[in-house]
């Protein structure tokens, strides 16, 4: 399938989990893939590998002109880069949620400024957002990381109502729990992480994670030309985590 041919997508926090998946399936697809992350080498050799820190201005505007430079434009932007954070408000110091909110929610401004000059010359351009189901749903320990996520979902609503005009669509995907390093790493935050994996399983109506392919799979619609008339929108990758509550019997 070579729906993406000709076309340029940058990936930020490509070089694992959601991120590279996301850039794996975009480039079988035919785009010319950036993957803009602080461990670049930890991505596929086969793309642009840029050292990025999307919580650094300068850091993120020279990453964006090299991917201009190599390749001429930028079509597809895919706001991945995120870190959890695991805490009720009392837990997490000030500085923690600076940092959290400074790559979680000001690292998507940040690249979709540095891209939009770029995206508005193109005739596919699109910008998909890593939003959470933490958006909508109070979940247990994430004051912190929901609060970045419920402002990623009102932001994606912002940039699409401000850009649609230029030719620019907005979206996000809002997933429940994939099972990435992002994940194994959370885990390790907790007294038992083994039994705190089953639990997640168990809370997915599907009785496991979401994988990280589904994901890439949605974005790759919200990405593409297919979803011309998807704007403004969260894709939910939830196995019905959001919406579907248990059957009474
Ligand atoms: P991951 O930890 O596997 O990968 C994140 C990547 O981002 C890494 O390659 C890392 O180097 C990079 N990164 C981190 N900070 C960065 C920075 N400041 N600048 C540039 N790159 C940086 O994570 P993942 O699980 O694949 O999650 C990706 C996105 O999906 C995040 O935004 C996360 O909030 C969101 N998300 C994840 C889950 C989940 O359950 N894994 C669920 C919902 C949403």
């Amino acid at each position: 399938m070579s729906e993406f041919a000709g076309l340029t997508a940058i990936v930020t926090g490509g070089a694992s989990g959601i991120g590279a998946e996301t850039a794996a399936v975009l480039a079988e697809r035919g785009a010319q893939v950036a993957v803009l992350d602080l461990n670049p080498a930890g991505a596929d050799e086969a793309y642009l590998r840029v050292a990025c820190d999307v919580s650094d201005s300068q850091s993120v505007a020279s990453a964006v002109a090299q991917v201009v430079e190599r390749f001429g434009g930028i079509d597809i932007v895919v706001n991945n880069a995120g870190i959890s954070a695991v805490g009720t408000v009392e837990d997490n110091p000030d500085d923690e949620w600076t940092k959290v909110l400074n790559i979680n929610v000001m690292g998507i401004v940040r690249v979709t400024r540095e891209a939009l000059p770029h995206l508005r010359n193109s005739d596919a351009a699109s910008v998909v957002n890593l939003c959470s189901i933490a958006a909508l749903n109070g979940l247990p320990q994430r004051a912190l990381y929901g609060a970045t996520k419920g402002a990623v979902l009102s932001l994606t609503y912002a940039m699409a109502t401000d850009h649609i005009a230029e030719g620019v669509r907005v979206n996000c995907v809002s997933p429940a729990t994939v099972h990435t390093p992002f994940v194994d790493r959370m885990l390790q935050g907790f007294a038992d992480p083994v039994a705190e994996k089953a639990a997640l399983d168990a809370r997915q109506a599907t009785g496991r994670m979401v994988q990280p392919r589904e994901v890439a799979e949605a974005i790759a619609y919200l990405a593409s030309p297919r979803s011309g008339s998807v704007v403004g929108t969260a894709l939910d990758v939830d196995a019905g985590m959001t919406h579907l509550r248990p059957r009474k019997v």
